[in-house]
């Protein structure tokens, strides 16, 4: 099996598994269903997808501060995009089980030493010495996911998204003025049709008091993913059938793909609404082959294309993808993840210091990697013209990004350099956008539909 974790201890594996297979469900059938219908209408144009957070969740990230903001966060990103889009956005967070990380290599080589490479928290430790996978943090992992879950959930019914609440929305970082004009031009239009919503009671029929926000994550530990795959009641029909309950969205990786793989086997048997990684290295035929097994059916909207070909090969690769989908009737959600890394080189007379956790290990020999805000915003750009283009739409985003203030990414309206990406350089994987950038894309990713 691609990217399979070697334990040493057999009977603490099993010992986990029984564990995770006794624990109740994470997510109920009813919120799949409902996400399921909902990624219908994304297919179908009437809706957008909004899919955010963190590239490798840690167990640290679960704590009221990170989770406040990351929500905070999403849920300003979608109102700025429904007043762009003039559609429902559908809400979700890349949270509450994202902890599995796929690696290229499974060992990597620190002080000359060659050690097992850090495979996310539910595998093993970032932590050199903590480098040996322990099954224990499979159980871990569904504790972390329980509680970030129950308090997102808590949040949400206790008023966090409450639309009749005033929203802080800082744009001081915004250097340029004209674009800061813009951005509180957007701003001030969704606050006054809040507050004439409210005036006019218009805001009764619809409740403005919460909203729906749906969780994912890679479902890469198969072990994992199948202990909390459960044999339970569709709503919509009465039939047992099988539901991952632990997320309400799965996707499978670029390196875990194959067609006669594990993880595709998986995929096929569940009834959850599933992403797909679409990378270079995708033929045609292949995807359309994949698409065939993991939905036979052609249920609109079931399977998410989740694009990432880097702004170089775009325009080389979506069109292929796009024809061969369309001639083989498969109706999907086309979602963009912009792909673009590069390596910043740590230069020597560099002041301010990293983190310790780059000071000890990559940093030293190979650099730090950071994205570009513009190429991010180019390959979003590329992929909504493209998809105009060839009759079809593009129906959502997928950002790596944080409600937190990290400089991991540079450039955007608060100018971020490369020398500034050791103030907050945290990412313990790829770097992602912070508060201000994730805010700022959505910003102009509303623009394209205005215009
Ligand atoms: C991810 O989304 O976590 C991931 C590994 O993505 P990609 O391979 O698309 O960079």
């Amino acid at each position: 099996m691609q990217q399979s974790v070697i334990y040493d201890d057999q009977k603490a594996v099993e010992k986990a598994l029984q564990k995770l297979e006794s624990l109740p469900p994470l997510v109920s059938p009813t919120e799949i269903i409902k996400l399921r219908n909902s990624l219908r209408e994304v297919a179908l144009g009437k809706a957008f997808l909004l899919q955010g957070g963190d590239c490798a969740e840690l167990f640290d990230y679960c704590s009221e501060e990170p989770i406040d903001a990351k929500i905070k966060l999403l849920l300003q990103m979608s109102l700025v995009l429904i007043w762009g889009g003039h559609i429902p956005v559908v809400r979700m967070a890349r949270m509450a089980g994202q902890f599995a990380k796929p690696r290229s290599s499974m060992t990597e080589i620190i002080d000359g030493k060659e050690i097992p490479s850090f495979r996310g928290d539910n595998i093993n430790g970032f932590d050199l010495a903590d480098r040996t996978p322990d099954p224990a943090r499979l159980v871990s992992a569904y504790f972390h996911s329980a509680a970030t879950l129950n308090y997102v959930r808590s949040q949400l019914a206790s008023g966090f998204a409450d639309l009749h609440r005033p929203f802080e929305w800082t744009l001081s970082h915004v250097q340029n003025d004209r674009t800061k004009q813009e951005y509180q031009a957007i701003v001030s239009s969704i606050t006054e049709t809040i507050s004439f919503m409210r005036t006019v009671g218009a805001d009764q029929a619809r409740s403005l008091d919460t909203v729906d926000l749906y969780t994912s994550h890679e479902g890469l530990h198969l072990e994992y993913e199948q202990c909390l795959t459960r044999s339970l009641k569709d709503p919509s029909d009465g039939q047992r059938k099988w539901f991952n309950t632990s997320a309400h969205f799965i996707w499978i990786g670029d390196r875990t793909r194959q067609l006669d793989g594990a993880h595709v086997e998986y995929f096929r048997g569940i009834e959850n609404p599933i992403g797909i990684k679409v990378g270079p290295s995708m033929k045609n035929e292949e995807l359309t082959a994949l698409l065939d097994i993991v939905n036979p059916r052609k249920e609109i909207g079931k399977v998410t294309l989740i694009t990432r070909y880097g702004r170089a090969k775009i325009h080389d690769l979506l069109p292929g993808h796009i024809k061969g989908v369309k001639n083989s009737g498969h109706v999907v959600v086309w979602q963009c993840k912009a792909l673009f890394l590069k390596i910043h080189r740590v230069l020597a007379d560099m002041t301010r210091p990293f983190l310790p956790v780059f000071r000890n290990t990559r940093s030293s020999a190979s650099g730090i990697k950071t994205r570009q805000f513009s190429s991010i915003i180019e390959e979003l750009s590329a992929a909504h013209c493209i998809h105009k283009e060839h009759g079809t739409h593009l129906g959502g985003v997928h950002l790596e990004l944080t409600g937190d203030a990290v400089t991991e990414c540079v450039g955007g309206s608060q100018g971020l350099t490369d020398d500034d990406l050791s103030l907050n350089y945290t990412t313990y994987c790829d770097p992602r956008l912070n508060n201000k950038q994730a805010l700022e894309a959505a910003f102009l990713i509303a623009g394209w539909y205005r215009d």
